[in-house]
């Protein structure tokens, strides 16, 4: 999806509605991306179906091209198909008893331990549950993270049936009042039989409020009958999309939801305890259509940035003007085009994997935390922090930061000057290159 996708838009670009004959290339093009991103077959064509449906009935608007038109047409489908209905919540119960689905190795127990560090951190008291009977090292491997992430364990060994397992685990946390069950459980290289019948026999026993496949984002095809056959069998009520930060463009998401309609709840994005974060349905839609070509960052980046706001930040930043509110201003320019998405596209930024521009990301919101906590005055005149420990330890304090953070973020700061004087001048070579048009 880029050079090709770019010059079907072009010819796009040239008429003054959108036609199934002048469709026919961009669309082509958004199947081709679909499944280069590994989105199941089927759930393609249908997503094709309903783009060209819906950009046929629509009316022309004024002042926006065809091009513009049927790109947000495409996201806005995807966007609808990953997060309309459906809540992102976890289901509520006294307690809620979650139960983790999947096929081996795709990060059941690593989720577990997550969402575990996710809840404890929102104030829940969690109970995990060991029923991987099958292999001693995996109910090892939970106790570990547990005592990780300081939530407590129970198993009983391997010589008890998983269903047995659950039923005390979830009875334990009942009489003791605790609010989460997380209940792990084994996964099989293939979906097989007998696996599914453990599962329906611990969920029959326990009555989880959330029954969660856990999927990994590098699953290709598959996706969509992995998905069906196990919401077919026990009645998913959401899935968990893990190993995010690979350089998979996650295209499981949407066969997911399509196939199954149940909404990703939560994407992992690490093996780390720390990297699991709620789904949201934009971020993927850009990612699995991997933001379409330059042609879309420039209309985005016309909108985004107006050409007398380029000129005088250009003269702020001769003029050796740039502060924390231009930083945080550009951090939410980077959002409106679509985040760090975005980035990959630029010159230069092409051999940026999804894991770097996921940790970059985390790097801003750190960074955007801290500024946050700045008084007006130190925002406007960074120097301030340069010369006091004591302020520098305030801001530290004030967004619970180390003052090794913000020592970080000062540093940052020098060099984000020099980038974003590059990045300007980027923004407006993609206005002339568009004006051009
Ligand atoms: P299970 O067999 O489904 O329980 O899978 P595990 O939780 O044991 O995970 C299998 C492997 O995937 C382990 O090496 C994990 O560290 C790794 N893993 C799990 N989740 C993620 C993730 O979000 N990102 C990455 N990079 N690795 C992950
Ligand atoms: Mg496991």
């Amino acid at each position: 999806l880029s050079a090709s996708l770019s010059s079907a838009f072009k010819s796009l670009n040239a008429d003054a509605k959108l036609t199934a004959e002048n469709m026919k290339g961009p669309l082509r093009d958004v199947r081709r991306a679909l499944l280069e991103a590994d989105v199941s077959l089927p759930v393609v064509r249908r997503f094709i179906k309903k783009v060209e449906e819906r950009a046929l009935g629509l009316e022309v608007l004024e002042g926006v091209t065809p091009q513009v038109q049927f790109v947000k047409i495409v996201s806005d489908e995807l966007v609808q198909l990953m997060g309309a209905e459906g809540s992102k919540d976890l289901n509520p119960g006294q307690p809620q008893v979650i139960l983790m689905a999947g096929l081996q190795g795709v990060g059941k127990t690593t989720a577990c331990g997550k969402l575990a560090a996710f809840l404890k951190k929102r104030r829940k008291s969690v109970l995990m549950v060991a029923t991987d009977v099958y292999r001693p090292a995996a109910i090892d491997q939970l106790v570990k993270l547990g005592s990780k992430v300081d939530v407590p364990v129970f198993e009983l060994g391997t010589a008890v049936s998983p269903v047995e397992i659950a039923r005390q685990g979830v009875a334990k946390a009942k009489a003791e009042g605790i609010d989460v069950v997380i209940v792990d459980t084994a996964g099989r290289l293939q979906v097989d039989e007998n696996l599914m019948a453990e599962l329906q026999n611990i969920k029959a026993a326990v009555h989880p409020t959330d029954t969660l496949l856990v999927v990994d984002a590098m699953t290709g095809q598959e996706a969509a009958s992995l998905v069906k056959t196990f919401n077919d069998q026990v009645d998913l009520s959401g899935a968990i999309l893990t190993k995010m930060d690979g350089d998979s463009r996650g295209g499981a998401a949407l066969s997911v939801r399509e196939v199954s309609g149940k909404p990703i709840k939560f994407v992992g994005t690490g093996e780390k305890m720390d990297a699991l974060e709620p789904f949201y349905p934009e971020r993927m839609a850009q990612r699995i259509l991997g933001m379409g070509d330059m042609l879309t960052l420039y209309e985005k980046a016309q909108e985004a940035i107006k050409e007398d706001e380029v000129a005088a930040f250009q003269k702020r930043l001769e003029a050796d003007a740039f502060d924390f509110n231009d930083f945080l201003d550009q951090f939410k320019r980077m959002n409106n085009m679509g985040g760090l998405q975005m980035l990959k596209l630029m010159p230069g930024f092409s051999g940026v994997s999804e894991k770097q521009l996921y940790e970059v990301e985390k790097k801003l919101k750190r960074y955007e935390g801290m500024i946050t906590s700045m008084t007006e005055e130190e925002r406007a005149n960074p120097q301030l922090l340069i010369s006091s420990p004591s302020r520098r330890r305030r801001v530290a304090e004030g967004s619970g930061r180390s003052e090794q953070d913000v020592a970080e973020l000062m540093g940052a700061f020098t060099q984000m000057k020099a980038q974003t004087s590059q990045m300007s001048k980027i923004m407006k070579l993609g206005q002339g290159g568009a004006d051009a048009e």
